[in-house]
């Protein structure tokens, strides 16, 4: 296996080995945390409780409200002037989550970085280019890190100006790119519009991720642009990417169970699934010193996938995130999640690169109103021609959305680029029902 770390080859029994010393090593640590000193004390938990990796299931779970709760220095385990950066998660409501991090947990976390980026092809004398925003979102510094650590010349080039991103990646060759899904599909088309074949680009490789996406959404980005996207899966309560990514077999992502524990639990009775069953992933820090954090539910839904993978890596993998267990939507009895409906909309040639689910009022009853963009050659030739073929593509759209979600929703065909494209993570759900 050509890998970055010893620790990627590691056999299930060396992993579980070292989960061990490491778990009752977070849990010292844990320990120094004003919140943890209480929470695992009424628990009557202590580092001796570990004995084995079943004793985790005696530690009690770890949420997004905890860690609101917690705000500022809560969850610090160590003095403040051990801490050299801090980060929030992109809830935009309420009080942040911030993490805060030591020098050693950003080492760490470039390494599991670098690692990615370089079981993925990336190699040091390559150029990279990052087209995520930077700031709080840990997908700017974060993958920055990584990219640096593993050699790369990095360009922190941000989200949005695409004409700029463009020369940068012509004029210095860059081989791999850090880009949103949504981004990635925003300026293929622009690209597009504009003459440009994308496919052209020297970018041969591009780590997607940060925001969920469908399979289909991915066989798009790789022919639009002309490159293998790999799904990057991370969250700032875990450092943020480089907590899960997919190898060249893509064909789910490897958890570095070195730096971190993975569960899959069932959001309801809080147990653990079955092997293979779509459950809530639960994660605990392994390496993290600044904000150890136990058994973190992040209402993420995913499955492991069984079985040995080609690559060689013991790592258990996951399965693309399948929605948000706070996503889930409800209209006319049936639940449904937000990508179920991008994975139908991307199965047509003629759907564009964006959409929208706006949740509206029909009288007193809920309805979601599906906002699509057409592509540019089929609305043209199609509205000069014939409104009838439009309206046909719509009927087709509603009635394979029907038998997805088992209620058929409204849809409106809108323009290419005329839905609202947000710079960060894509807004695909809209609630005008209290408008
Ligand atoms: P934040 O901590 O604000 O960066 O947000 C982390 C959240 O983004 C995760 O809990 C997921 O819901 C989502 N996310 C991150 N990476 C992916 C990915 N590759 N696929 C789907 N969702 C993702
Ligand atoms: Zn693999």
């Amino acid at each position: 296996m050509d890998c970055l770390h010893e620790e990627e080859k590691w056999t299930r029994d060396e992993i579980n080995k070292a989960q061990l010393v490491r778990l009752q090593n977070t849990v010292e640590q844990a320990l120094k945390a004003p919140y943890y000193a209480k929470k695992l004390k009424e628990a009557k938990i202590n580092a001796s409780t570990i004995k084995s990796l079943d004793d985790l299931k005696k530690i009690p779970f770890t949420t997004k409200d905890d860690l609101r709760a917690g705000y500022p220095d809560a969850f610090l385990a160590t003095p403040r002037s051990e801490i050299v950066r801090l980060h929030a998660s992109s809830g935009t409501t309420g009080t942040p989550t911030v993490i805060c991090h030591t020098q050693d947990d950003i080492n760490s976390w470039a390494d599991l970085m670098a690692r990615c980026m370089y079981m993925v092809g990336i190699r040091r004398e390559d150029s990279f280019q990052n087209m995520a925003g930077y700031g709080l979102f840990t997908g700017g510094l974060g993958i920055h890190y990584g990219a640096e650590r593993l050699g790369c010349m990095t360009i922190p080039a941000g989200a949005g100006n695409t004409r700029r991103q463009l020369k940068f990646i012509q004029d210095f060759k860059v081989k791999a790119v850090h880009i949103l899904p949504s981004y990635a599909l925003h300026i293929g088309e622009k690209l597009k519009e504009d003459g440009f074949d994308p496919r052209e680009l020297p970018a041969k490789i591009a780590l997607i991720g940060a925001e969920p996406h469908t399979e289909e959404a991915r066989q798009r980005i790789e022919h639009l642009l002309g490159l293998r996207a790999f799904n990057s899966y991370g969250l700032s309560e875990m450092n943020g990417p480089g907590v899960a990514f997919e190898c060249i077999a893509q064909n789910g992502l490897h958890v570095w169970e070195d730096a971190y524990i993975v569960e899959i639990i069932d959001p309801k009775t809080l147990e653990p699934v079955k092997d293979g069953e779509i459950g809530e992933l639960v994660f605990t820090t392994l390496c993290r010193k600044g904000m150890p954090i136990l058994r973190y539910r992040t209402r993420d839904l995913s499955r492991f996938i069984n079985g040995s993978c080609v690559c060689g890596r013991e790592h258990r993998r996951i399965d693309r995130i399948l929605g948000r267990s706070d996503d889930m939507l409800i209209i006319k009895g049936c639940n449904f999640y937000p990508m179920q409906v991008e994975q139908v909309l991307l199965s047509f040639p003629q759907v564009g690169q964006n959409y929208v689910l706006e949740l509206i009022k029909e009288g007193s009853i809920d309805q979601l109103q599906v906002k699509v963009e057409i592509n540019p050659a089929f609305f043209e030739e199609e509205k000069k021609e014939d409104m009838r073929v439009l309206h046909q593509l719509q009927r087709n759209i509603a009635e394979r959305l029907k038998d997805e979600l088992l209620f058929t929703p409204k849809v409106d065909l809108v323009e290419a680029n005329s839905l609202p494209k947000s710079e960060g993570k894509a807004i695909r759900v809209v609630d005008k029902r209290k408008d």
